[in-house]
């Protein structure tokens, strides 16, 4: 009888060769331009807190009141949640990325040239939805849901979501869409 170190390795050599050869995988899907209900497919992705930080001054102190979007120009690019949009982009067929913000539409101007700057048109099809500028009452979550539910589904089957607010992930969760937590990107302190 043999020592079990030698039987083992009598038995590990009758173990059929495991296939990991890339050439035995299936072809990866195809690429597609429409979603389900045949519909052109969309990313929707939020700005502050998700693709956009406030910049910090020396001492940490963020260089702008969270709600004055005057000085947003200057607020600092998230390149994770931006690249995975870039990324999810670029593995679609003709996408349309909507950024939908809570900001109202009186800070569309500065909004749009930070946009511009990481999404430049000529590369990126996107649009930008906007709480209404008479809306003071309704939450981020059912402004949000508003052009979801009134716009974007009619038009497009959704593909992912980029969002840091607890209440707007449930809304999309809730809608059946696949949201990635951009909290979970935030630089860890
Ligand atoms: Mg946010």
């Amino acid at each position: 009888m043999s020592d079990p170190v030698t039987k083992l390795n009598e038995e590990l050599k009758q173990e059929p060769e495991l296939e990991t050869g890339f050439d035995k995988a299936p072809p990866p899907p195809p690429v597609t331009t429409f979603g389900e209900n045949n519909l052109p497919l969309a990313l929707i992705s939020d700005i502050d807190g998700t693709i956009a930080f406030m910049s910090m001054d020396d001492s940490g102190k963020p260089t702008r009141d969270f709600m004055d979007f005057s000085k947003s120009e200057s607020d600092v690019p998230n390149q994770k949640v931006i690249g995975l949009i870039r990324a999810w982009y670029s593995l679609s067929e003709s996408p349309t990325i909507y950024f939908v913000t809570n900001r109202t539409v009186a800070w569309r101007d500065v909004t749009v040239r930070w946009l511009i700057k990481f999404f430049p048109p000529s590369s990126y099809r996107w649009t930008l939805r906007m709480r209404p500028a008479n809306d003071f009452v309704s939450s981020a979550a059912a402004v949000k849901e508003v052009h979801l539910v009134n716009e974007i589904v009619k038009k497009f089957s959704v593909n992912q979501v980029w969002e840091d607010d607890d209440d707007c992930i449930l809304m999309y969760r809730s809608r059946g869409l696949m949201v990635l937590d951009a909290k979970e990107t935030w630089p860890k302190s």
